[in-house]
């Protein structure tokens, strides 16, 4: 195997990846980091926000662009795929991080609540995966797929979230049978196990928990802080720096795994 040098070892020049829900979060710090390290990068998200993100990222001299998607039908994945390799040539990242985590308690979710999660978290992974899969595997030059998952792949982190624990420990499962298949192509296929990150998702779910009239929020806010050994919230930047590595050639011998990335906090 070629040996490569330790500072080409995060180059991604010349190489093109789709990170969907890119727009603004987790999304948005992995964009930015796959974009520093050189790489093409297309944010594949359903609202404006994507648009503006990828306008922002180009003005500063990266090469971004946005392709309007919606993860969860079939036909916009097929587009958004055939556009990309139209525009660039392949697609050698995929980033499957696009994702719904509304609270709602079982007993009061209905069919719809269920599906709307299940529908982008996982079989937005799926389609994503099964269209970009099939264009490296036609270009026989392999390729890196990153599953964005959660803590809640492994365990729960509260009530309300059982369509969304779902969801993410299907993540992991698809992850690692998808890992199996793909490899004799060379396609490896990883995830990242976020605990709890600031972003606009995180702050929209702390505003819509109903909270009782006595309840002190800094002090919950406290507690909360005080499960995370680190004792401090997750920065997007935290989980792009981890993308990058599993994106790059840093990890040239793994697939399957999933590498969680939350201050510590499954140990508390
Ligand atoms: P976020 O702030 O809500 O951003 C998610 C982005 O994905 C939004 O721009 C959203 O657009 C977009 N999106 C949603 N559904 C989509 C669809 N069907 N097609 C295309 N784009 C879509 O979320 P985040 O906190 O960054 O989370 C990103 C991922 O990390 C999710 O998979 C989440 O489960 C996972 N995660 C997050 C945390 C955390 O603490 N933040 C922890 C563990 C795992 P809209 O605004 O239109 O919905």
């Amino acid at each position: 195997m070629a040996r490569i040098e330790t500072k080409d070892l995060l180059n991604l020049s010349g190489k093109t990846a789709i990170v969907t829900g890119g727009g603004v979060g987790i999304g948005y710090g992995i964009a930015i980091r796959l974009a520093q390290a050189g790489a093409n990068v297309v944010i594949a998200e359903r609202s404006d926000a994507g648009a503006s993100a990828a306008k922002e990222l180009a003005s500063r001299g990266l090469k971004v662009v946005y392709i309007k998607t919606d993860v969860s039908k079939e036909a916009e994945v097929k587009n958004m795929v055939d556009q990309t390799v139209k525009l660039y040539g392949a697609v050698d990242i995929l980033v499957n991080n696009a994702g719904l985590y509304p609270t709602i308690p079982v007993m009061s979710m209905s069919l719809a609540d269920f599906d709307e999660v299940l529908n982008v978290n996982l079989k937005g992974a799926f389609l994503c995966t099964k269209y970009v899969s099939e264009k490296m595997m036609a270009r026989k030059q392999g390729g890196k797929i990153i599953n964005i998952t959660s803590i809640d792949a492994l365990h729960p982190s509260s009530v309300g979230l059982a369509h969304y624990d779902a969801s993410k420990h299907g993540l992991w499962g698809f992850t690692k049978n998808v890992a199996l298949e793909l490899a004799p192509h060379r396609i490896w296929v990883n995830a990242i196990a976020p605990g709890g990150i600031s972003t606009p998702g995180t702050q929209k779910l702390q505003q819509s928990m109903p909270m009782p009239e006595n309840v002190d929020v800094g002090k919950m806010l406290e507690q909360f802080l005080g499960k995370i050994p680190m004792r401090r919230m997750g920065d997007p930047d935290d989980i792009g720096k981890v993308a990058l590595f599993l994106a790059s050639d840093m990890s040239s011998y793994m697939t399957g795994s999933q590498i969680v990335v939350d201050g510590g906090v499954l140990l508390s």
